[in-house]
């Protein structure tokens, strides 16, 4: 019997593609292909592309570059694919060039170059699917594509109108996920707060509740699973207020991710931003008044054009009242589709980039007091990795990847995934270091 073919797949991006990547992994192991470790193992490398800055654009074209090279048949999908001209002026070589979500044709294009084998067993693949994170966590997917328009942004162009999944479809992975050892479950999607709008809120069943199909049911329903729920992507629409007494309750992770990407009001009009409102200060602060351990975390962008000094002051002295916990911050880049690049007073590379550090002292700054103010506490944490000297683990606050962590001495018997109770010794500015409190580790099956 001739071995099963090979698939290299390269995942750049965002974990929105991250989920594609694992959507399109599943299907194949389900018809029996495996997967290969490197380039040489390979019979077709299929490349998940991100399009979004130009710099991402040219890391997918030198991942492209690097795939055709190493191993000569490559197929390209992901959000570069909508840009097939760009991609084949480039490498003229790939076999096929799929845009995001097009998981048929992407499918397709791998069985053209590499057919599925005969008779592949149904069962090959995990209930859960393949998943590209480690076993105790997975991203969740809950809508594609985006309604707004956002002057900075090419996401709605190139992934189309809200699409929500059936709350039903959502809730069944989830459950499948923690059955299969996932302790925390990371909401994702362009805009998750926007949930259900497109399937005008319809009601569902699920375990016995009458629900709807909207982002706080949804979240409810999710927290009665067991598993940590994390929300990323939430826009401050006033019905996100209904998410505070979910966090207090403990269903959800006292964790907001909300992109608000300035605060000048001049500016966040001329950005064209959802939602945008001059109350978010005092929102904030009943947020945190309902619930004080709530950890925010949002992302900027500085060198917007006709974005003034005075407007930059005024972000700064935002962000020093809102006391975000934690912040990314981008140089703004002339994304090629997007409707800034016509706004005129362009602001000259050197002012971004002395803003940009500015922010990021700032941020520094606020970030350190907030996390000194945890020092002497107890809380949860979820442990990432053991390492030969010592255990990285999160808190509720800290996101993977993005946020950042709390370590611990190395103690036997601790393994990833495990939610431990610990004693916060101390802070810098953006990590915390704790010894756990022995007598409620609690060890992940
Ligand atoms: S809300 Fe704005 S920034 Fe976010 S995906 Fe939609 S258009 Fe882009």
């Amino acid at each position: 019997m001739s071995a099963a073919p090979r698939i290299g797949f390269v995942s750049l991006g965002c974990p929105k593609a991250l989920v594609d990547s694992e959507r399109i992994l599943s299907r194949l192991r389900a018809e029996g292909y495996e997967t290969a470790a490197d380039y040489a193992g390979a019979d077709v490398v299929v490349v998940n592309t991100c399009g979004f800055l130009d710099s991402a654009r040219e890391e997918s074209l030198d991942a492209i570059g690097e795939a055709l090279a190493e191993n000569g048949r490559v197929i390209v999908t992901g959000c570069l694919g909508v840009h097939a001209d760009l991609i084949r002026a480039r490498h003229p070589g790939v076999l096929a060039v799929t845009g995001p979500h097009r998981y048929e044709e992407v499918i397709a294009a791998i069985h053209d170059a590499c057919p599925p084998p005969h008779a592949p067993y149904a069962d090959l693949i995990p209930p859960q699917g393949i998943r590209l994170t480690p076993r105790h966590y997975a991203y969740v997917k809950i809508s594609e594509g985006c309604n707004h328009r956002c002057s900075f942004c090419i996401i709605p162009s190139l992934r189309g109108p809200l699409v929500s999944r059936t709350a039903t479809d959502v809730l069944e992975e989830a459950e499948r996920l923690v059955r299969a050892g996932v302790r925390e479950l990371l909401v994702i999607s362009q805009d998750t707060s926007a949930y259900g709008v497109d399937l005008k809120y319809a009601p569902f069943e699920w375990r016995g509740r009458n629900l709807r199909t909207r982002l706080t049911d949804l979240a409810d329903a999710l927290g009665e699973l067991g598993a940590w729920v994390r929300l990323h992507y939430v826009y401050p629409y006033p019905h996100v207020d209904e998410l505070i007494p979910l966090m207090a309750e403990g269903k959800v992770l006292p964790y907001l991710d909300i992109p608000f990407q300035h605060a000048s009001p001049r500016i966040l009009k001329a950005m064209r931003r959802p939602a945008t409102d001059e109350k978010t200060l005092e929102r904030i602060r009943a947020w945190r008044d309902a619930v004080p351990s709530l950890t925010l975390r949002s992302s900027f962008i500085v060198g917007f054009p006709g974005e003034t000094g005075a407007d930059f002051e005024y972000l700064l002295e935002w962000l020093d009242e809102a006391e975000l916990d934690r912040v990314g911050c981008f140089r703004y880049e002339a994304v090629d589709g997007a409707a800034s690049n016509a706004l005129p007073d362009p602001v000259p590379a050197p002012v971004i980039e002395e803003r940009w550090h500015r922010l990021m002292a700032a941020q520094q700054a606020i970030s350190a007091r907030r996390l000194a103010r945890l020092v002497g506490t107890r809380i949860e944490a979820i442990v990432d990795r053991v390492e030969e000297d010592r255990i990285v683990a999160r808190s509720k606050g800290d996101a993977p990847e993005i946020d950042g962590n709390v370590y611990l001495p190395r103690i036997d018997g601790i393994r990833p995934g495990a939610i431990v109770e610990v004693e916060v010794e101390d802070s810098d500015e953006y990590d915390l270091y704790a010894s756990p409190v022995l007598d409620d580790v609690r060890v992940a099956s």
